[in-house]
């Protein structure tokens, strides 16, 4: 069976209120880290699953109508701190990066799309044709800077192909197969933004044990949820944002459905890893495998 290597990385951070992103939360600024991650897969190789932040979203923030999108979510990005630079570290030149999945279309997700000129891009064909005609007010309020995509971002853009899910990913009736050999699947959760996606990666040994992977506890596999919650424990309990943060998703429906779906495939994978974007990963396993009490809304 095939593994993958996930490494979760950050990419600058922006500020927003805490009673926003969660129920009960104070009503005081936080910092959230603008997560990404570097995925290695013995043959496809490296893949990130978004970028973060760059320095071409502090540039949009300095024009119309990006200003508005720093006013809402004002960004801080450190020196060195861009995906580029962090993967430079790494030495890979930012040409050898041939694949980004793209979870979606929001300015913190695509911020360093323009940074890597020979990758593809990998999405839910619903992320982008809802947004590619906005322009301006009507694309900034949507999260959306599209001068953030290359030019040639249609070109470069390949769909993830849906089919019947394997077992084990219930209640999501259909996945794709990213790498063509069940080492990683995305699932549709989309509400957030439109054609959200979350992957789903078999990231340790535990994943090739009959407990573990798609039809065991979870042990060996990694959830990259994206903006599916604010933070891991929000996914883990199933609580929703405060109900003013509704008015900045695409589908406040949608989004409830999709948060609800991964909270119960959580359950019955409790010994899952999950990454959120906005959240430190997981380190170790989650105290959240004892039973939660839910919270429905
Ligand atoms: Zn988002």
């Amino acid at each position: 069976m095939t593994l993958v290597e996930l490494h979760p990385m950050v990419a600058g951070e922006c500020l927003n209120l805490a009673a926003l992103t969660e129920r009960g939360g104070r009503w005081k600024v936080r910092a959230y880290p603008a997560g990404f991650a570097l995925l290695r897969h013995p043959q496809a190789g490296y893949a990130l699953f978004d970028t973060g932040y760059s320095q071409g979203v502090l540039s949009a923030m300095r024009r119309w109508p990006g200003v508005l999108y720093g006013l809402v979510t004002p960004v801080r990005l450190q020196p060195g701190q861009t995906a580029r630079e962090q993967l430079a570290a790494l030495g890979m030149a930012a040409g050898d990066l041939k694949t980004v999945i793209v979870s979606h279309l929001h300015a913190d997700h695509v911020g360093a799309l323009r940074d890597f000129p020979a990758a593809r891009f990998v999405l839910d064909p619903e992320a982008y044709p809802p947004l590619r005609h906005l322009r301006g007010l009507r694309a900034a309020r949507r999260a959306y800077l599209p001068e953030l995509l290359p030019d040639d971002f249609e070109t470069r853009c390949e769909a993830l192909r849906f089919s019947p899910a394997p077992a084990g990913l219930h209640p999501f009736t259909e996945a794709a197969d990213v790498f063509s050999d069940g080492s990683t699947y995305a699932v549709r959760v989309p509400g957030h933004a439109p054609g959200m996606t979350a992957l789903i990666v078999k990231t340790g040994a535990a994943a090739d044990t009959p407990a573990g992977g798609l039809t065991g506890d979870g042990s060996g596999l990694t959830l990259l949820a994206s903006d599916a919650a604010w933070s891991v424990r929000a996914l883990r309990q199933n609580m929703g944002v405060h109900p003013l943060a509704r008015f900045a998703f695409w589908d406040v429906r949608q989004e409830a459905r999709s948060r609800k779906a991964l909270h119960t495939w959580l359950q019955s994978h409790p010994l899952t890893r999950v990454i959120v974007s906005h959240d430190l990963p997981e380190t170790g396993l989650p105290e959240a495998r004892l039973p939660e009490p839910e919270h429905d809304s």
